[in-house]
């Protein structure tokens, strides 16, 4: 379905979409708002706003509600098309990153809604001091024990973000997803983050959230973070691939290409990059997951031609390998945990290993390809879509 025919601007915005909200109308005569809060991350990793959406069905939920401070703003957007927000019966958080789940409490606050999100969700938004590891951030939630951002940092904008979401009450979705009766269904899609989950609307509508966006390719997570949270997450995850790393990330896209294969008509909307550059960005979820995959294989392929000229760290194969616009402040942090993430993907392949200066160093071998090429969806959720 082309996206074009099925949206309507409802006040102008910017060139980025901010300051844009929009009503999708379906076939069926479902309607959605996407209602975008703005983020200010900039430089060259800019997402552009978080796109919230509002699914218009009897009861109605919220899924996201943008960074931390923006659920006054999304409040007011609401009101500003004419929904009343204590309509709202629930509120899914698509994953745990602050651009999606800061405005959560607020949010939860002031609507009465209940919150639903993935079990692993659930337990990373809380403090365990006593299970942080020696050199973690023990006053931090789980999911930030390992923050890679300065204190100077996280001390002006994440303390109160994380107090207010550490005493959240969550309604739970398991790995196996959830089925509501108005043929809405929530799947697990763990990678770009452990608790990642996209809703299916019928055959008409996915929402993706972060883990399938058009124009820039999401980062996947680290699976080495497993390790650290293992014990406060829920028990029977055995390895860090089931839900952390490029590896889950893989399996996560087949299971969203295997729904796309199904589903050829959908409407895919990501959480970023909806409309940006003034131009709307219509994804097709089968050539979209192809894309992404191709686009690992070569950044796999690209860093192993790095380390067979000699070992190298994770920020000096970043040099080499992220155009110099992309490594400027934060973008260098950023970088690096991506190049990680896939050296993660090809030690697991036997294709390189980490040394003991923490410099990974080629085997000779290119087995990466046919492990990505040979990753399968989790069955649980494979057999939920036959
Ligand atoms: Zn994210
Ligand atoms: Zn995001």
């Amino acid at each position: 379905m082309m996206l074009q025919d099925t949206v309507e601007i409802l006040s102008k915005g910017d060139e980025s979409g901010n300051h844009m909200p929009i009503r999708f109308t379906l076939p069926s005569g479902l309607e959605i708002l996407g209602l975008p809060t703005e983020n200010f991350y900039g430089g060259g990793w800019d997402l552009g706003p978080t796109w919230n959406y509002v699914v218009l069905i009897e009861s109605p939920f919220l899924v996201d509600t943008g960074k931390h401070g923006m659920g006054k703003a999304l409040l007011n957007m609401m009101d500003s098309v004419a929904f009343s927000a204590e309509a709202l019966d629930s509120i899914f958080i698509s994953h745990g990153h602050e651009d999606h789940d800061g405005g959560l409490f607020d949010m939860a606050q002031r609507t009465g809604a209940k919150v639903k999100a993935h079990a692993t969700y659930d337990r990373l938004i809380r403090k365990y001091p006593e299970h942080a590891p020696p050199d973690g951030r023990k006053k931090f939630p789980a999911s930030c024990w390992r923050c890679f951002m300065p204190e100077s940092y996280t001390d002006e904008y994440c303390l109160d973000y994380q107090r207010e979401r550490s005493q959240l009450k969550i309604e739970t979705i398991g790995d196996a997803g959830l089925e509501m009766g108005d043929a809405t269904r929530v799947y697990h899609v763990p990678g770009h983050s452990p608790d990642s989950l996209a809703i299916l609307l019928g055959d008409e509508v996915i929402i993706v959230g972060d883990t399938i966006l058009p124009g820039i390719t999401p980062v996947p997570s680290r699976e080495a973070f497993f390790g650290d949270v293992k014990e406060v997450l829920e028990p029977g995850y055995t390895s860090a691939q089931s839900i952390y790393g490029l590896t889950a990330y893989i399996k996560s896209l087949k299971k969203l290409r295997g729904i796309g294969e199904r589903f050829p008509d959908l409407l895919v909307l990501p959480a970023h990059r909806l409309f940006y550059d003034g131009r709307w960005n219509a994804l097709d979820l089968v050539a979209r997951v192809d894309e992404l995959i191709q686009h690992h294989i070569l950044r796999c392929a690209d860093i192993l031609k790095i380390l067979n000229k000699g070992p190298k760290s994770a920020s000096e194969i970043a040099v080499e390998h992220f155009e110099e616009r992309l490594l400027k402040g934060f973008g260098m942090l950023l970088a690096e945990n991506e190049i990680i993430s896939h050296c993660e993907l090809l030690s697991a392949s036997g294709d390189v290993h980490l040394a003991g200066d923490d410099r990974y160093v080629a085997t000779g071998s290119t087995n990466f390809e046919s492990t990505i090429q040979s990753l399968a969806p989790d069955t649980p959720a494979a057999s939920r879509q036959s």
